[in-house]
C-alpha cells in the first residue's frame, strides 16, 4: 500500500495531532513519504519517540495534550522556531469512550468535549499566526456524526461539532487562502477501539465484527486508507475543494 511515485507535499511543513498512533501516525508517515516535514504531537513521550522512529526522517515530536492551551502554545513555539510557518494542519487527536445516555458520567462527557471540541478549536486557532501563504487544514470528524449509533451520543455530538467547525472556518479563512475540510472515518483498524472504548480485546473483536455487517465493503478500514485521503486534502491536488466532509468509511454512512 506504500508504493507511491512523485511527491505531492514536497517541502511542506505539516503538523499532526494525535500523531503517535493509528490514523495520525499513518498520515504523518504518508506526509513524509510525499516530501513534507512533520511535527507530531501526542500525550505520551515514549509512544511519540517510537512513532518518530517508525517515520524515520523529517519528523519532530512535541509531547502535549490538545485540550491544554499551554501545551498547544508549546507545540507551536517549537514549530515556529524550527520551521517558521505551517502549510498543513491535521487536527486529528480525538477521544471517545462508549457511554450510553443512562449511565454516562460527567467526567466522560467533559473528556470527550475537552479533546474533540475544545481541543480541535484551539489547535486550529493557535496555529493561525503560523499560516503565512495559504494552506490546508483537515479535521478528523467521524462517520458517527451522521449516524445514530447507540452509546456514541456524546462522541457523535462532538464530531458533529468538528464537522461544523470546518464549515464556518472555510468562510472565516477563505481570504487567507486556507482551505478547511473535515474527514470522517468509518471503523478503522487502530488501537482506539480497545484503548478508548474501554472494551476488552474480545468485546472489541465482537464490536468490530458487528460494525463490519453495517459496512457495504464488509470490513474495517486501514489507517493507510485514511492517510491517502488526508494526503489528497492536504495537497494541491484538492485545490478547488474546501468546506467538504470526505467520508472514508467503506460506504457505511452513505447507504
Ligand atoms: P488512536 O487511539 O490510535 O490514536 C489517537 C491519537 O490521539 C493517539 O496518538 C493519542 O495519543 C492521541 N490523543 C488522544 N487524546 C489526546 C489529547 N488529549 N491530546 C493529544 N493527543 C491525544 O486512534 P485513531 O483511531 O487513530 O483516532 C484518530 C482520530 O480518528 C480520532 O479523532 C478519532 O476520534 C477518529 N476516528 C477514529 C475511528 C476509528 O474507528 N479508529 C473512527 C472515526 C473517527
Amino acid at each position: 500500500m506504500n508504493n507511491h511515485s512523485g511527491q505531492k507535499l514536497a517541502g511542506k511543513i505539516a503538523v499532526v495531532t494525535g500523531g503517535s498512533s493509528g490514523i495520525g501516525l499513518a498520515t504523518a508517515k504518508r506526509f513524509v513519504e510525499e516530501g513534507a516535514h512533520v511535527v507530531i504531537t501526542g500525550r505520551r513521550e515514549k509512544e511519540l519517540k517510537e512513532a518518530a522512529a517508525f517515520i524515520k526522517t523529517n519528523v519532530t515530536t512535541v509531547v502535549g495534550d490538545v485540550s491544554r492551551l499551554e501545551d498547544l502554545d508549546r507545540l507551536y513555539a517549537v514549530v515556529k522556531e524550527k520551521h517558521g510557518h505551517i502549510d498543513i494542519l491535521f487536527a486529528n487527536a480525538g477521544a471517545g469512550t462508549i457511554a450510553p445516555l443512562a449511565t454516562a458520567t460527567e467526567a466522560h462527557f467533559d473528556q470527550t468535549f475537552d479533546v474533540n471540541v475544545k481541543g480541535v478549536f484551539f489547535t486550529v486557532q493557535k496555529a493561525l499566526p503560523l499560516f503565512k501563504d495559504g494552506g490546508s487544514i483537515i479535521l478528523t470528524s467521524s462517520v458517527s456524526n451522521v449516524l445514530g449509533l447507540p452509546g456514541f451520543s456524546a462522541y457523535a455530538a462532538s464530531k458533529a461539532a468538528v464537522r461544523n467547525f470546518a464549515r464556518a472556518w472555510t468562510m472565516e479563512l477563505k481570504d487567507r487562502r486556507i482551505r478547511v475540510n473535515s474527514m470522517s472515518p468509518g471503523p478503522i483498524d487502530t488501537p482506539a477501539l480497545e484503548t478508548t472504548t474501554g472494551l476488552t480485546a474480545e468485546q472489541a473483536r465482537q464490536a468490530a465484527a458487528q460494525f463490519a455487517t453495517q459496512i457495504p465493503m464488509g470490513r474495517r478500514g486501514e489507517p493507510e486508507e485514511i492517510a491517502t485521503a488526508v494526503a489528497f486534502l492536504a495537497s494541491d491536488e484538492s485545490s478547488y475543494i474546501t468546506g467538504i466532509d470526505l467520508a472514508v468509511d467503506g460506504g457505511m454512512a452513505q447507504v
